[in-house]
């Protein structure tokens, strides 16, 4: 007999659309740019491309191929030790589509390369600095893997012209070798976040953490505050969903309250901007969240 798990009310979703997003959808047509939000059937759809109030706009692409060379636990992607080469075009594509698309705010991340010498830094770089030249107006946030730590690659992208410069921790310290890739260390995040914001001050820092994988609170709380310490801007929280049966099991479905708590308590240690909530994925929002925390 099948068993299955319920999901709790606040995961279930009715995706709301509205004129924005049927606009974005429609002019994406023929751009051929895959934007994550609809390849991962990403739940904030018609609110990140809606854009609110402020009718900010965010989408998130991916760059460098769709095989990392990492293995998370957490994450769907698919593992490759060897994957193709870079497209030497992708940046100058990439660019082009997204000054063509009426779009506000880009996210724009990749697997990890490891098997290139500079982790794709260059590539990342590349993208940026012609997207930016085409569309000055479009808010550009990179969303990086670690570079093994190598730190020129770090100031490579953090000087590239970009707005906003995220990589995530995932989850708090002592569950990171059970959490992400072997090759990621929870320090080793933090000497990325550290680095970007010393090459380049003006850059807004941001990171991005799962609930739900068995964390405590006193947990959550040290990895806050040594964020807070190399002066990361944003965090945002979302719950952990498991992608198949082959990765992490859910330790647990977090209440909304306690995604309200965390906020709170973020707010208080001084965070610029914080997402929270069940359904938050590093990039929900983030163009509406910066035009109302960063630019007023
Ligand atoms: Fe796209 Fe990220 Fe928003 Fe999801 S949360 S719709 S992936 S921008
Ligand atoms: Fe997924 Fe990123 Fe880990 Fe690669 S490095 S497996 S893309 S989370």
């Amino acid at each position: 007999k099948k068993t299955h798990v319920r999901l709790p009310e606040w995961l279930k979703t009715d995706i709301p659309v509205g004129d924005n997003f049927s606009r974005l959808k429609k002019d994406l047509r023929g751009l051929k740019l895959h934007t994550v939000c609809e390849e991962a059937r990403c739940p904030n759809i018609g609110e990140c491309w809606g854009g609110g109030e402020s009718k900010t706009a965010t989408a998130t692409i991916m760059l460098m191929g769709d095989e990392c060379t990492r293995g998370c636990r957490f994450c769907s992607v698919k593992t490759n030790r060897a994957p193709a080469p870079l497209d030497a075009n992708e940046p100058e594509h990439t660019a082009e589509a997204i000054s063509r698309w009426g779009l506000d705010y880009i996210v724009m991340t990749s697997v990890d390369r490891d098997d290139l010498p500079d982790g794709g830094a260059a590539h990342f770089a590349e993208t940026v600095q012609l997207t930016k030249s085409k569309a000055p107006k479009i808010l550009v946030e990179c969303l990086t893997g670690d570079f093994r730590g190598n730190l020129d690659a770090v100031a490579k992208v953090a000087v590239s012209g970009l707005d906003v410069y995220a990589h995530n921790v995932e989850t708090v310290e002592n569950l990171t070798p059970y959490v992400r890739d072997r090759r990621a260390t929870f320090r080793q995040s933090l000497s990325v976040l550290e680095h970007a914001k010393r090459v380049n001050p003006k850059l807004v820092t941001k990171t991005s953490m799962m609930l739900g994988l068995g964390e405590t609170d006193e947990e959550v709380m040290d990895a806050l505050k040594a964020l807070r310490g190399i002066s990361v801007d944003v965090v945002t929280f979302g719950q952990y969903m498991r992608p198949t049966k082959k990765h992490m099991k859910v330790h647990e479905y977090v209440h909304p309250d306690k995604f309200a708590h965390w906020a709170k308590v973020a707010d208080e240690l001084g965070f610029k901007y914080v997402a929270s909530g069940p359904l938050v994925r590093s990039s929900y929002k983030a163009g509406e969240f910066y035009i109302k925390n960063i630019v007023q």
